[in-house]
């Protein structure tokens, strides 16, 4: 362990002690001061939208500015927005009916905050998952200690800067290192530990949480599937698909990570992808809106996957560059892999990047049959004209979150909960289910100053006779 680390691991253990003592000490956090912290963090979000295109971009080489502004600060902005609007509902006391037994008295729940919360993530979408559960965090009257992803050095230190800005450390506090600073973080004793990662990371976070009973949400990956019925036009699709596939060079938790499609229409699908992908990123090598991937390790495991499924047999179609990306830049190039073998990594393993597995299938029998057989996916998307089709496609599978005829928009609208099931997760956040998330709800039973239930009591005699009736 380097000293740096030993530095970090320190401090950590002294901010959260910092962070509890402050939390006893006081009251909670009234619904004024919880939207004012909101509110504070949504201007920051919209006055440092520039400096998060740029560092991000940094942190990338190359991160299309537009999304980044959508998928990050917008997403940001509109979340912040929602819990500011709907907290007093949120926090609002939940009554409770009391049996005739019980009377008189108020039975009640009071959603209270956890207490100090541990937030890790990833590097995928730097600010919008580590600012995302800390919004829920600040609604729900938490105070918060951040871990953000190595990967993206710069983004981590204008949050601990901005951050810094706003809050006490007591309340916020961020605190930036690696795996070995991250699990020595997600060993400490929080009310609530939130990881954002993979799904082989989420394990390792899952047995640190158990060993203080500490508990956690798990947001982690998968492979999630994108499904065309007989009845949809495979050309629509392909525009919508290739949008959500290519979105941040497919380094997206929810992006579709192979399609089935009715077999027979799978070359006139990828013809269809790679025309969109012509008229979208143009020349994507030297495109400012087809971002690169955040690594040269990344880059070359995306390079090993499509090596594999060509020495398996399989076809694959690539979009060419016309420019050769800048130096020092880790651009991969679109690429299209038509039904590759199973048992290959590309089929067993969460993509994370530009390549896109396109399957034929016997029907939707065949293609929810596929999806079981797997872990549970993170995200499913369906394309179907008919509503039914695709309800019914949904009632015999099962994964996180789903958008039918469309990829990704289920994780933008505010109200919906987001997260896994199984493999790809446990827990769920954004809206409500965010605030709930780092909310104990504490039940109270108010008995006035005399109460009938007082004569309950030893001997019972009688009294057992009348209860056993
Ligand atoms: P990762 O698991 O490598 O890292 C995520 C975080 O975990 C980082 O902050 C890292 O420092 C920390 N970490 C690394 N090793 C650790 C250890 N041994 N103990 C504790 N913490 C450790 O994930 P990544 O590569 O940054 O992100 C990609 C993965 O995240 C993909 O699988 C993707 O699907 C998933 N993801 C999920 C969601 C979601 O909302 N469900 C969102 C984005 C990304």
């Amino acid at each position: 362990m380097s000293e740096i680390e030993t530095r970090q691991i320190e401090r950590m253990k002294s901010v959260l002690k910092e962070q509890r003592a402050a939390f006893d000490a006081e009251r909670h956090r009234t619904l004024e001061e919880r939207r004012a912290d909101l509110k504070k963090l949504e201007e920051m979000v919209k006055r440092r939208e520039r400096d998060f295109i740029e560092a991000i971009s940094a942190d990338y080489g190359r991160r299309s500015a537009a999304e980044t502004a959508i998928a990050e600060v917008g997403f940001m902005i509109a979340d912040a927005k929602h819990a500011r609007k709907n907290l007093p509902r949120w926090m609002s006391v939940r009554k409770k009916a009391v049996p005739m037994t019980l009377q008189p008295g108020n039975a009640y729940v009071r959603r209270e905050p956890k207490g100090v919360v541990g937030i890790v993530s990833p590097w995928n979408y730097p600010m919008q998952l580590a600012l995302a559960p800390l919004t829920a965090a600040l609604a729900a009257g938490c105070r918060a200690m951040i871990k953000p992803s190595e990967y993206t050095p710069r983004t981590a230190e204008l949050i601990r800067q901005a951050l810094g800005e706003l809050f006490s450390e007591s309340h916020v506090a961020v605190i930036t290192g690696g795996p070995v600073v991250s699990e020595a973080f997600c060993s400490l004793p929080f009310d609530h530990l939130f990881y954002t990662g993979s799904t082989s990371v989420g394990r390792l976070v899952a047995k640190a949480a158990a060993e203080n009973l500490t508990p956690v949400t798990l947001e982690l990956g998968g492979k999630s599937p994108a499904v065309i019925a007989p009845d949809f036009d495979v050309n629509e699709a392909a525009k919508t698909i290739a949008w959500g596939k290519f979105f941040n060079a497919g380094q997206t938790c929810v992006a579709p990570d192979y399609v089935m499609l009715p077999k027979g229409r799978e070359e006139a699908f990828a013809h269809a992808v790679l025309s969109e992908v012509r008229e979208r990123w143009p020349d994507a090598g030297d495109n400012a809106d087809y971002t690169s991937i955040i690594s040269e390790r990344h880059h070359q495991r995306l390079g090993s996957l499509v090596e594999e499924a060509r020495e398996a047999g399989a076809t694959v179609l690539q979009a060419e560059f016309d420019t050769a990306p800048p130096q020092g830049l880790h651009v991969f190039p679109p690429t299209l892999v038509l039904n590759p073998p199973e048992h290959i990594r590309l089929m067993q393993e969460e993509i994370f990047g530009p390549v896109l597995p396109i399957l034929g299938h016997d029907g939707m029998s065949d293609a929810a049959r596929f999806i079981n057989s797997g872990d549970r996916p993170l995200a499913l998307y369906v394309y179907a004209k008919a509503k039914d089709t695709a309800r019914r496609f949904l009632s015999r599978t099962l994964s996180g979150g789903a958008s039918v005829n469309i990829p990704m928009l289920h994780l933008s609208v505010p109200d919906l909960p987001f997260g896994g099931v199984g493999a790809s997760g446990q827990g769920a956040y954004h809206g409500e289910e965010g605030f709930l998330t780092f909310t104990h709800q504490r039940a109270v039973f108010e008995a006035p100053v005399w109460h009938p239930s007082r004569l309950i009591r030893p001997p019972y005699g009688k009294m057992f006779e009348f209860f056993k009736k």
